[in-house]
């Protein structure tokens, strides 16, 4: 085998291809890892603050969103997020729950990093990064990869590089231009975990920019109970990225403002504090400028002694199923990550191999799987860059 041969080459080293590579190379295949970015993994050490969300001990497959919902589930069945948390516990990197089973380093994404890239290292997998890949060709059963001034070429082509969000960080649709040039189909791309922008009646919502409550937010049948953050450009926080990943232009983003709130409490409000304005029994609950917005939006001036049970159920009703119409989102320049992507019907969902071309796999955020916000991106990247590993 000359030096420019493999057996398998992984464009994109970021968290599904840094698994990949390290799991062929610890079964004893020759593996070339290539990425155009100067450094490995940077999504991984801007992920979770700094501190990478690296899986979710919730995971299950009715947490990620696809054309095909069973696709992920037998990569997810056969490398878990116990799998992973062993591998870290293996590295003495000291992590924590968050919140909702998200686990996050204690110290550093740089430790989640360092430990792909020494598992790698003891699978002698040759990381090359910094080149452009020029083009990618196939003849003869061999991939022919042009990387820099270099050409490479290797019976197996894992594709790993990602989807097109934040491409400040060297993202690109690389992945879909090369599913289709192989004739493998892609589901239409669309920023996911991205904030949502508002206009036409909702814009004066713009005006509480900063304020944040929790709420429970819909979105078609997707519903997520987190704090929701009014912006200058609309609506952001968890519970909003969460219901960003489901909605359809033209749909509405429906908020229930007081999901813990009991049936009727504003008629019950109207009789223990009659005085009281709608302003001020929403302050009671909600953050001032929020509590002013919604009650002027609601009209019913002065004291709720003086207004109809009627109107206050209707009002109660309002507040529970809020609908905001966003015009757009803020893009792929502030989206986690992309829903769509290579369709899964063009991939075996043990092993990702493209049914149509021998020995030319997906895996990662490339592929039409996408997880909910909180750590279940990265299991996906692991699983499924596990499940190709383990045949390449
Ligand atoms: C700000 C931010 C925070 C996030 N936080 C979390 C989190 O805490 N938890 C979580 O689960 N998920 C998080 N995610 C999502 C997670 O980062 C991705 O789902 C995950 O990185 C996908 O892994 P991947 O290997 O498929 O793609 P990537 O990690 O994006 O890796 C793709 C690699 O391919 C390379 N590449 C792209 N195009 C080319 C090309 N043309 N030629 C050569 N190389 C190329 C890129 O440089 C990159 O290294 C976050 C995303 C962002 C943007």
């Amino acid at each position: 085998m000359s030096a420019n041969e493999f057996d398998a080459i992984v464009l994109g080293a970021g968290a599904a291809g840094l698994m990949c590579a390290a799991v062929a190379g610890g079964r004893g295949r020759r593996v070339l890892l290539l990425d155009h970015a100067d450094q490995v993994g940077k999504k991984i050490l801007i992920s979770g603050g700094g501190r990478c969300n690296f899986t979710n001990v919730n995971t299950a497959p009715d947490r990620f969103i696809s054309a095909n919902p069973h696709f992920a589930k037998s990569a997810l069945a056969r490398y878990t997020p116990a799998d992973f948390i062993a591998l870290v516990v293996r590295y003495g990197i000291a992590y924590h729950e968050k919140t909702l089973g998200q686990l996050f380093c204690d110290g550093s994404a740089k430790q989640i990093v360092a430990m792909l890239l020494e598992e790698c290292a003891k699978g002698g997998v040759d990381v090359r990064t910094g080149q452009l890949v020029h083009d990618v060709t196939h003849a003869d059963g061999k991939f022919i990869v042009r990387f820099g001034d270099a050409s490479f070429s290797a019976p197996a082509l894992v594709i790993a590089t990602g989807g097109p969000s934040i491409p400040q960080m060297g993202a690109t649709g690389f992945a879909y231009d090369l599913a289709r040039q192989f004739g493998l189909k892609v589901v239409e791309p669309r920023p996911a975990l991205v904030p949502l922008t508002l206009g036409g009646d909702d814009v004066l919502f713009r005006e509480l920019s900063g304020i944040a409550a929790p709420v429970e937010a819909r979105a078609g049948k997707a519903a997520f109970r987190e704090a929701a953050l009014f912006t200058h450009r609309g609506l952001s926080g968890p519970a909003i990225l969460q219901v960003s990943s489901y909605w359809r232009h033209g749909e509405p983003v429906t908020i229930d403002f007081l999901p813990d709130a009991p049936q009727a409490w504003l008629l019950d409000a109207k009789r223990t504090r009659p005085r009281a304005t709608l302003r001020a029994a929403l302050g009671a609950m909600l953050p001032d400028r929020l509590a002013e917005t919604l009650a002027e939006r609601l009209g019913l001036p002065g004291e709720l002694a003086a207004q109809t049970d009627r109107k206050l159920a209707d009002a109660e009703s309002r507040l529970a199923r809020w609908d905001f119409r966003p015009n757009g989102t803020e893009g792929f320049a502030k989206a986690e990550v992309t829903v769509g992507g290579i369709s899964t019907a063009s991939l075996s969902s043990q092993t990702m191999v493209a049914k149509t071309v021998a020995n030319l796999y997906a895996v990662g955020e490339a592929v039409d799987v996408t997880g909910w916000l909180g750590g279940y991106n990265f299991q996906w990247a692991w699983a499924s860059g596990h499940a190709a590993g383990q045949v390449i």
